[in-house]
């Protein structure tokens, strides 16, 4: 039986559509603020990162057109799939813990507020962004300073300043700030952000600094990507290599 080809969204089941549909609608440059603030908190659990890992094996993320994987086993595939390709040590790291942001959804928050590709807010929504037509209700849409290209920000101003649309990538680069080397954080804080690292969509608001990580982004997004086969990895094997690879760069309990 052959896979569908990746991130293939005219086939994508209903649920796909219906949730890029209510996150196209409601993540505004507003909504974004009020979540930083409220989960900027990290009060809500002290876990270590495989205590995360184990929690999160129960969720199936509902942006996915690609996969029923568990998240557990989707962490473990991408990270044997960046070892087996020799990649350094940190970015397998990365690929482990990438997806642990989506703990919110434990916490009671909503997959349109979770998971899918993310975007900048506060200015005009580029219509490399999957399902583009649904930005037209986003009430964002219909305010002037928010029209242009740049909209609030200027040109070339850097990611570091630009409000993405909220989810599990920006909520676990708070979690891990301070424990991760910067170019990790920020494949974490960036790898939903397709329009950008596979379109090329809002080149204008990155800086110099964003040009040389975005390629992290883009050596990482394979991984993420392609490894989901079907043919779930097997947890139990690779759980010792992994179990130490976290004791060893991500001891401890972090905050959530
Ligand atoms: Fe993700
Ligand atoms: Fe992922």
């Amino acid at each position: 039986m052959s896979a569908p080809a990746p991130r293939d969204y005219a086939s994508a089941p209903q649920h796909v559509s219906a949730l890029y549909e209510e996150n196209h609608r409601r993540q505004t440059l507003a909504f974004v603020r009020a979540q930083k603030a409220r989960f900027g908190t990290l009060d809500r659990a002290r876990l270590s990162a495989w205590e995360a890992l184990e929690r999160l094996d129960q969720l199936a993320d509902q942006s996915d057109p690609d996969t029923e994987l568990s998240q557990l086993q989707h962490a473990l595939q991408t990270a044997e799939s960046i070892r087996l390709a020799g990649l350094p040590e940190w970015l397998v790291l990365t690929g482990l813990v990438h997806d642990l942001g989506k703990m919110l959804c434990l916490f009671g928050e909503p997959q349109w507020a979770v998971v899918g590709d993310t975007f900048p807010v506060g200015c005009s929504f580029s219509n490399a962004v999957v399902f583009p037509e649904a930005f037209a209700s986003n009430p964002d849409a219909r305010e002037p300073a928010y029209g242009s290209p740049t909209g609030i920000y200027t040109p070339g101003i850097g990611l570091e300043q630009v409000h993405m649309s909220f989810g599990h990538d920006e909520y676990l680069h708070r979690v891990l700030r301070d424990r991760l080397p910067q170019e990790a954080l920020y494949v974490i804080r960036y790898h939903s952000f397709y329009a950008q690292h596979q379109h090329g969509a809002y080149d204008h608001l990155l800086d110099e600094h964003d040009r040389e990580l975005m390629q992290w982004v883009r050596l990482f997004q394979p991984h993420d990507l392609y490894s989901k086969a079907d043919a779930a990895a097997d947890a139990e094997s690779l759980r010792p290599r992994y179990q130490e690879l976290l004791e060893d760069h991500l001891p401890g309990q972090l905050e959530w």
